[in-house]
């Protein structure tokens, strides 16, 4: 499988011991070195020009404009911090900023193939955590609006004392197979024959496995056996946890639930090949950017133990 997957492997140590410290903190806030990375309407600075890259800024650059959110301390490279700077609360950023002509702010999705894996990674982190922070800025207990605390890993209530952390919220998915076939879905809304692996939030009171087992009965009618965990991936979409894994179908008489999926199909061993190949196949399946991808090519490849089981 692809190491690391889309969203992962960024190089910034997250500086756990280092947040604590307030002087730390204070200090690096202001220090030359730290770079910070503007974001707006979760959308992250990125240089203009053939090699894309993300646009890193000194303090500076915001001395003339009003910065209504606290930087958030992602993490640490070589000692230099590496900072988030929420700045949606401007109305012509590129103008305000003096950066027009230089960068704009692109959307995570449209940068993926240009920029470098590691500060996708970068702005995954950072595109989640601004996101709990504009959605969390009360406190969950009493209302009373909450202060940034850790470098921006947890808020804390003034008023109450209640501490907050930022949400990650866990998703099933799995490629269904049985035998040399593999059960996959469509959604709502997608290309016609774009099919993926059913998935579902996992729900308070229940394992992994038994969300798998949930979501595929609710969304197909088919009755899983066995679930093997295979991998997972951030999702920064706002901020998702994918877990990543393989079920075993008992039955394969399908009951769509029409409300979930626009249609389920299982296909051959030989489709799901071409479509892995990019070769023409009844139905095409998400990118490696996605974890299903990767799922329902280890099923494909046999490089997860039970596809030719009984
Ligand atoms: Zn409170």
């Amino acid at each position: 499988m692809t190491d690391p997957i889309a969203f992962s492997g960024s190089r910034l140590d997250r500086a756990a011991v280092e947040r604590r410290d307030a002087a730390w903190l204070e200090s690096h806030r202001k220090h030359p070195a730290s770079r910070y990375l503007p974001m707006w309407k979760l959308d992250p600075l990125v240089k203009l020009g053939e090699k894309r890259s993300l646009a890193w800024a000194r303090w500076e650059l915001f001395d003339d404009v009003e910065i209504s959110h606290e930087p958030i301390l992602l993490g640490v490279d070589e000692g230099v911090a590496h900072f988030a700077v929420d700045v949606s609360q401007l109305q012509s950023p590129l103008d305000e900023l003096g950066l027009e002509g230089v960068a704009r702010f692109e959307e995570l999705r449209a940068i993926g193939g240009e920029i470098s894996g590691e500060e996708i990674a970068v702005v995954a982190h950072a595109r989640s955590l601004a996101d709990w922070h504009q959605r969390h800025r009360h406190c969950a207990v009493c209302g009373a609006i909450s202060i940034v605390i850790l470098g921006g890993i947890q808020r804390r209530c003034p008023d109450c004392s209640a501490e907050h952390f930022p949400r990650t919220d866990p998703v099933a998915i799995a490629p269904v197979v049985r035998g040399d076939r593999c059960l996959l879905g469509r959604g709502p809304g997608w290309p016609d024959t774009m099919y993926s692996a059913l998935a579902g939030f996992v729900e308070p009171g229940e394992t992994l496995e038994e969300a798998v087992r949930r979501e595929v009965r609710e969304e197909s009618g088919v009755v899983i056996g066995a679930v093997r965990y295979l991998r997972s991936q951030p999702w920064p979409f706002p901020s998702s946890l994918m877990l990543g894994c393989v079920a075993d179908a008992e039955t394969e008489e399908l009951e769509i639930d029409h409300t979930e999926l626009a249609d389920a199909r299982w296909f051959s061993l030989e489709e799901i090949r071409l479509a892995l190949a990019g070769e023409p196949a009844p139905l095409f399946i998400p990118p490696p950017f996605a974890i299903a991808h990767h799922l329902i090519q280890a099923w494909a490849e046999g490089r997860e133990r039970g596809r030719r089981g009984p």
